[in-house]
């Protein structure tokens, strides 16, 4: 399907359903070592939008709630999951067990790790010397959480701790919604819907990465006359880097400039001014992009421009799970 077709079909973005993973304690059950749960809002609120793949590393090698802690160690220039107070390495239970999880895990879209966890943790694990010793000498991955970033790189994967972030929050919401969509056209491999998505997902793009976006555009186009699923397969890698790096201030802001620019005849002097006095408080961090986006959004019905009112740009995962409140680092572009 041509963009000219698209654009008379009216396409319009549906939400896919992502596939996420998440850490079974994070509000699903109390399987933490003292038996309680851990609330995660973010976790919460994407219940009806996702469909959630959840397990529990520790007790599903056997370790039961409630139970004695484990940690990670470094012993004879090996990392091995000691429980202090049994004096027992789970080491390669827990490999074992990770390598048969994820080796007949589901398609999914994105994880959400437990902050921390020896087992879950992705990053930031204390890590001690030995058994004995009682302070952490550095941080590493836990056995899980680490194995899952190993194998799935690119894809999301965030800790509920950072995703109490805006701009994490944001960033995660967008790869997965994306990939979920991505996901769901690939399995039927047809040229026209990689040219719709990649269409209608232009602006979001552009704002995280021009270069990528003409790396896709020249995948799209396929001078070489690839079959489709290679199509896909060339555009998958690519596309992940973009997700990964997520829209950037400053290439948002040429976004913005960018969609002004279909409305230069029909607005007057003092709307675009005022655009543009907008644009120059984003870029000073004084009022949030979807002030802007909500302008830009009534202009676009107003006047009717099909092309911006296909963009996933300006709402690029279900509106109900927008939320500009963070932990106070505010938000990066
Ligand atoms: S962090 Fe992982 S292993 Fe620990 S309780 Fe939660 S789900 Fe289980």
């Amino acid at each position: 399907m041509s963009l000219k077709n698209a654009l008379k079909e009216g396409y319009v973005a549906e939400f896919s359903r992502p596939s996420v993973f998440s850490s079974k304690c994070l509000g699903f059950d109390t399987c933490r070592y003292n038996g309680v749960a851990i609330p995660c809002e973010t976790v919460e609120k994407l219940k009806p939008f996702v469909d959630y793949i959840t397990h529990c590393p520790e007790v599903e090698i056997g370790l039961g709630v409630p139970r004695a802690t484990i940690r990670v160690i470094e012993e004879n220039g090996q990392l091995e999951l000691y429980q202090p107070e049994t004096g027992k390495i789970f080491t390669r239970e827990m490999s074992h067990y990770t390598a048969r999880t994820l080796d007949n895990l589901p398609p999914v879209d994105g994880f959400i790790l437990k902050h921390k966890s020896p087992s879950c943790g992705q990053a930031d694990v204390k890590l001690f010397r030995g058994r004995e010793n009682k302070s952490p000498v550095k941080r590493v991955a836990g056995f899980f959480g680490g194995e899952v970033a190993r194998r799935f790189e690119g894809l999301a994967i965030e800790d509920e701790g950072r995703l109490s972030n805006f701009t994490i929050r944001e960033r995660f919401l967008i790869s997965i919604f994306t990939h979920a969509k991505f996901r769901s056209i690939r399995a039927k491999a047809r040229n026209k819907d990689l040219v719709s998505f990649h269409s209608q997902n232009k602006l979001l793009f552009m704002a995280c990465n021009q270069a990528a976006l003409k790396q896709l555009g020249k995948i799209v186009a396929n001078e070489a006359k690839l079959a489709p699923a290679d199509v896909y397969n060339a555009y998958y890698p690519p596309m992940l880097r973009l997700l990964n790096s997520g829209p950037q201030r400053t290439q948002t802001i040429n976004v913005l400039m960018h969609a002004l620019g279909y409305f230069k005849k029909q607005l007057n002097t003092k709307e675009k001014a005022h655009f543009l006095d907008m644009l120059e408080s984003y870029r000073e961090r004084k009022v949030p992009l979807s002030a802007i986006t909500s302008v830009l959004r009534s202009w676009t019905m107003r006047l009717e421009s099909p092309y911006l009112d296909m963009q996933t740009f300006f709402m690029p995962y279900p509106p109900e799970l927008m939320d500009i409140n963070d932990s106070g680092k505010g938000r990066d572009y």
